[in-house]
C-alpha cells in the first residue's frame, strides 16, 4: 500500500472529520462521488483566492471534473481539497466523511 498513500503530497494521515457527529450518528468515510478523481502526477493545485492572484500551485491530490458536455479535470492540493470541498485522497480513492446511524 505504499504506493497509494504517496497519493497524500503532505504525508498526512486521513483528516479528522469537522466537529462532533450528531447523536446516533458517527462518521464514516465513504467515496467522494464519481466527479471525483485522484490527480495524476505532476499536476499542480489551481486553487486561487481570486481574480488577480496566483494559483495555489502545490502537488495536486485530486482532481474534481468540471463542466457541461465536456469537463475537464481541476486539480487541488490536499490541502485544499478538504479545506474546501471535504474531500481527500486514500488508497487511490477519492473519499469525503459521511454521517451514519450508530
Ligand atoms: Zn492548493
Amino acid at each position: 500500500m505504499s504506493n497509494d498513500t504517496a497519493v497524500m503530497a503532505d504525508g498526512d494521515a486521513r483528516p479528522a472529520p469537522r466537529g462532533e457527529a450528531p447523536q446516533g450518528k458517527h462518521w464514516a468515510a465513504v467515496p467522494a462521488g464519481r466527479e471525483w478523481s485522484v490527480a495524476e502526477p505532476g499536476k499542480t493545485c489551481r486553487f486561487s483566492q481570486g481574480r488577480g492572484h496566483p494559483a495555489c500551485g502545490r502537488e495536486a491530490s485530486v482532481a474534481v471534473s468540471r463542466g457541461i458536455g465536456n469537463p475537464v479535470p481541476w486539480h487541488y492540493c490536499p490541502q485544499d481539497a478538504y479545506a474546501r470541498y471535504g474531500v481527500w485522497a486514500e488508497n487511490g480513492k477519492v473519499m469525503r466523511w459521511g454521517l451514519e446511524n450508530d
